[in-house]
């Protein structure tokens, strides 16, 4: 093994990467203790561990028996990220811890992730908590889709959830599901991208469901709506105004691409409703976390300091570049010792690189690079911007600690946040 790395990428490297950035997801699920955030995790783990393993999700019986076993082991997440896949696409869940007193750590997590779940129980609505955590994702210009849970609950009420989106967390909600029913007649939803319906066809786990034209008692409602979510698009995109000043019509393909490009606008929040407890809305949630939270690669670059803090050193978020890395986590693991989480923004590593740790001025080897599974972990050879992998091996590199390429030193952590400046002309 090489005692120094190589300062850049080789050819061989950057051609050698198996999952293209744009369609990597680096989320994580915020939400008020109770909400149903482990119960969300949890399906959300269930259904891409079922389509990762046995494929398509409809095959009936193939699901029981996956669920049965994973019942048996008693899936849990414990972990500071988890990888999972989703229509050919690496999400990677970076665990946000949901208590008041974790603040700190809630801030260090919300700064390797580009985008996130912010869950809500559709009976206590928007709590203070959630206002806690959402002006920290604020801060940290996290995008989010918001997942109003627990539509089975007696008292559900999605609409007033909405309403204190808007109202208690000033934000634009652009609401691309509507419930079918509530409680517990909770059936299904209207996409009001696609216009149809999604409903649940019953069986316990909810895994099946069928896409189907919305019934004349409901088409009426669902004009409506359709007509909201296009005016929230056309309120975050000025060729979207015009268009719809114009009285012109949107293509599907068109409008997702609208939402997503306001989702990275931070106020502009899409909604959508479900259980995860009953199994209900949890892929739907999944494609819209494919479809509208940003890949690494729309975050242009991650902007740093010079170690004596004189200089802003910029780094695009390409495998080209020197390496960097962000420390958001430190574990002891009982098979493994110290796992250290980082998120790679610029440059690969390998396993056996000596890499610079600025922040302490330290130099520090990379045993042995490790991506987390629900279930397992894999060995990984080599770790590339985007990733978020955990290190073993490292001795003394301590959480909110920048990692880089030794010849091309930069530190990550005392980058500054803008705050919003409000001009006066
Ligand atoms: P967390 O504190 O946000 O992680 O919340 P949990 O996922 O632990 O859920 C808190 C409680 O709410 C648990 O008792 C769950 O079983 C329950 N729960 C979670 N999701 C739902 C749901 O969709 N409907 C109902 N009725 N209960 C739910």
């Amino acid at each position: 093994a090489r005692s120094t790395r190589m300062a850049v990428a080789t050819e061989e490297e950057v051609a050698g990467r198996v999952v293209p950035l744009e369609t990597v997801r680096n989320i994580g699920i915020a939400a008020h203790i109770d909400a149903g955030k482990t119960t969300t995790t949890e399906r959300i783990l269930l259904y891409t561990g079922i389509t990762h393993k046995i494929g398509e999700v409809h095959e009936g019986t193939a699901v029981m028996d996956y669920m049965e076993q994973e019942r048996e082991r008693g899936i849990t997440i414990t972990s500071a990220a988890t990888t999972c896949f989703w229509r050919n696409h690496q999400i990677n869940i970076i665990d946000t811890p949901g208590h008041v007193d974790f603040t700190i750590e809630v801030e260090r997590s919300m700064r390797v992730l580009d985008g996130a779940i912010a869950v809500f129980d559709a009976v206590s609505g928007v709590e203070p908590q959630s206002e806690t955590v959402w002006r920290q994702a604020d801060r940290y210009r996290v995008p989010r889709i918001c997942f109003i849970n627990k539509m089975d609950r007696v008292g559900a009420d999605f609409f007033r959830c909405v309403d204190e989106i808007r109202k208690q967390l000033n934000a634009v909600p652009a609401v691309i599901q509507l419930p079918i029913g509530s409680e517990s007649n909770f059936e299904g939803v209207i996409d009001l991208v696609n216009m149809e319906e999604v409903v649940w066809l019953g069986d316990e786990f909810g895994s099946k469901y069928e896409r189907r034209p919305i019934r004349d008692s409901l088409k009426a409602q669902a004009q409506e709506w359709r007509e909201k979510l296009i005016e929230a698009v056309a309120e975050s995109d000025e060729k979207a105004l015009e268009k719809y000043l114009e009285g012109q019509e949107f293509g599907v393909d068109e409008l997702r691409a609208l939402i997503r490009n306001g989702t990275c606008k931070i106020q502009f929040v899409p909604v959508l409703c479900g259980s995860a407890f009953k199994n209900k809305g949890v892929q739907t949630l999944l494609d819209a976390v494919v479809e509208y939270l940003p890949s690494p690669l729309d975050v242009e670059h991650v902007r740093g300091v010079s170690v004596d803090g004189e200089k802003e050193i910029y780094r695009a978020t390409s495998d080209r570049e020197p390496f960097s890395a962000l420390a958001f986590k430190v574990l002891t693991d009982p098979f493994v010792g110290t796992l250290t989480f980082c998120r790679v923004y610029s440059g690969v590593i390998r396993k056996g690189d000596t890499v610079l740790n600025p922040t302490k001025n330290i130099k520090e080897r990379i045993g042995r690079l490790l991506q987390m599974h629900a279930d397992e972990r894999k060995d990984i050879e080599t770790a590339r911007s985007g990733d978020i992998v955990a290190i073993a091996g490292l001795k003394d590199t301590t959480t909110g600690d920048t990692l880089c390429d030794v010849d091309n030193p930069v530190v990550l952590e005392r980058m500054v946040f803008p705050e919003p400046v409000i001009s006066v002309a």
